[in-house]
């Protein structure tokens, strides 16, 4: 695969720049990319069916559906019970995802944690399961893989950074760039619940920085502040996703002073829905 660009952009008077990771592919975006890069080479016949679960919005949901339509691998996603309305909607990722082929399982609330958590126990040899968000240790090759073609880019900077859910893409980008500053916040969740899941892959190294966001934000809700800084970076010519980016661009412009490459992780397909949402509260 050809190195993705880095484009240089102005936000807030201070240059920035970014490895556009957004132009990997058309669904199959970004660290979603990335992180699936193992089994992306895996040959087709390894496997003939997926299964993952998590929220409707993901786009790692998504990305693994453009992935299992690539392959011919059957995909089951499984999720707790959604509205009939978003069910039903024809713009987003889950329409998307399920555009290209996956099969969608909701589960009732009260049974959801036991059914996710006995998938692991009922695989055939055939069958992978991709944990939530795509956190699974086979993530490293990918992300060693961005790591090495950032070093041979050799960008003008001393930090990257990228937002987390999972951490995986903070985590294993640090470890495989020492001399780098890795800058990150926490997207879902508190700071410990962060540092919880990144010590579950690996010892947190010391030039990765959780930046703390300003107040706590929950996950993929519209916030009107964030709404306004979507709408600045897209200014700078480049449109970032909604959800992960105004928590990131938030922490960068309050608390760092230097020049920072920025690790654009696509997720953009989202951003309809979820204007969708801000259209009503606004
Ligand atoms: C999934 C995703 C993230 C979070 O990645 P983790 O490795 O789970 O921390 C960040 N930004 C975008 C756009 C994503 O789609």
């Amino acid at each position: 695969m050809t190195p993705t660009p880095i484009s240089n952009i102005v936000l807030e008077g201070r240059e920035f720049l970014v490895k556009r990771d957004d132009l990997a592919d058309k669904y199959l975006t970004g660290n979603k990319f990335r992180k699936l890069h193992s089994l992306l080479k895996t040959p087709k016949l390894t496997f003939s069916k997926i299964i993952s679960y998590g929220g409707t919005q993901s786009n790692a949901m998504l990305s693994i559906s453009a992935m299992c339509k690539q392959k011919g691998w059957e995909y089951l996603y499984y999720s707790k019970e959604i509205s009939k309305t978003q069910e039903e909607k024809n713009t987003g990722n889950l329409y998307l995802a399920k555009m290209l082929g996956m099969k969608h399982i909701q589960i009732p609330h009260a049974k959801y944690k036991t059914t996710i958590n006995e998938l692991q126990f009922n695989l055939d040899e055939k069958t992978f399961l991709i944990d939530q968000g795509g956190a699974i240790i086979a993530a490293k090759e990918g992300l060693d893989a961005l790591a090495e073609e950032i070093r041979e880019q050799n960008p003008d900077v001393k930090a990257l950074c990228t937002p987390s859910a999972t951490g995986t893409t903070a985590l294993f980008l640090a470890l495989a760039l020492p001399e780098y500053i890795v800058y990150t916040t926490p997207c879902v969740g508190d700071m410990e619940y962060l540092k919880k899941q990144m010590s579950a892959l690996a010892n947190i190294p010391n030039n990765l920085v959780i930046l703390k966001p300003k107040k706590k934000y929950h996950f993929a809700k519209p916030y009107p502040n964030f709404l306004q800084i979507y709408k600045n970076t897209l200014e700078s010519g480049i449109e970032f996703d909604l959800i992960y980016s105004p928590a990131m661009w938030e922490c960068l412009f309050e608390q760092t002073d230097e020049k920072i490459l920025y690790i654009h992780s696509g997720g953009v397909s989202g951003n309809e829905s979820m204007m969708e949402r801000y259209k009503k509260i606004m």
